[in-house]
């Protein structure tokens, strides 16, 4: 197999959840020759997640994505053991299920904190790296709420902070592709994973794939691919584009 990230070093934010796109994701990305860094909350959860995906050539961190601190202290340790950050998965992501009028303060912050600020504040903490090196590669886990607005698991708050991502991701790559350094972003549909995952009736399943054209739920898998694809070589001439993987629901 073409081994597509051999000898880059890629950090995953968000890659501890047992079902979700940032492990997959991790896997991927280490079939392919990479050294994956997960960094997620919890120190313990992220070096478990980290083992389960191979023994070698990976690295599990604590790092909380809305503390610029912990984000830099986190890039710090990987720059500390690897000398360089090739790849930056900015995945890590949270959502509440609410209405316009039930989102509060807290709710707000606590969800576009995770999403935006932490976008930020861990691409603050790669670029210096990633300039000196000339070269690198920041992919975006935005969502299809951020283009259609609505969605059964983020609430209007969730959508404006993933389309507050794409801007962002736009601007950065502007800013940063002199130093060949792209910034893209993915729109992932409805993908099974613990955000979604058995919280689907029957009936709310049927009713969704009535708006998606491939006729079924997107998986973990399908999101990773994606990142692949932004991560390495193969887009090397694509900046501040964003890849919808939702199985043509944007469509509708
Ligand atoms: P997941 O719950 O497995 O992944 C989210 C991860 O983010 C968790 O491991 C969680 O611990 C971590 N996280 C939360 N707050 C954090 C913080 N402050 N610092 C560091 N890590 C933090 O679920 P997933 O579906 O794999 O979600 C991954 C991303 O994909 C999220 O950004 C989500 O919004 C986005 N997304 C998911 C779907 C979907 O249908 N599953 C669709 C579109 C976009």
């Amino acid at each position: 197999m073409t081994q597509l990230l051999e000898n880059k070093v890629c950090i995953i934010t968000g890659g501890a959840g047992p079902r979700g796109i940032g492990k997959a994701t991790a896997r991927l990305f280490h079939e392919h020759g990479a050294t994956v860094v997960i960094a997620d909350l919890d120190a313990e959860k992220s070096r478990e997640a980290a083992a389960e995906v191979a023994a070698d050539r990976t690295m599990g961190v604590a790092c909380d994505v809305t503390d610029k601190a912990s984000c830099e202290a986190a890039v710090k340790a990987v720059m500390e053991r690897y000398g360089r950050v090739d790849v930056l998965i900015n995945n890590a992501g949270i959502t509440q299920p609410l209405k316009t009028l039930e989102i509060t303060p807290e709710n707000y912050e606590q969800v576009t904190d995770v999403s935006l600020r932490g976008m930020l504040y861990m691409s603050q903490s790669v670029l210096p790296h990633m300039a000196d090196q000339q070269g690198g590669a920041i992919v975006n886990t935005s969502s299809v709420s951020a283009q259609r607005g609505g969605g059964i698991f983020g609430g209007p708050h969730y959508s404006a902070a993933k389309a507050g991502m794409l801007g962002l991701a736009k601007a950065m790559a502007r800013e940063y592709g002199q130093y060949n350094i792209r910034i893209n972003s993915v729109t992932p549909g409805l993908i099974q994973t613990d955000i979604t995952g058995g919280k689907l009736t029957d009936e709310m399943k049927t009713q969704i794939l009535t708006g998606i054209p491939l006729n079924r739920l997107g998986d973990a898998q399908d999101v990773a691919k994606g990142f692949l694809f932004l991560a390495s070589d193969l887009s090397s001439y694509t900046t501040g584009a964003v890849l919808d993987i939702n199985g043509g629901m944007h469509m509708y």
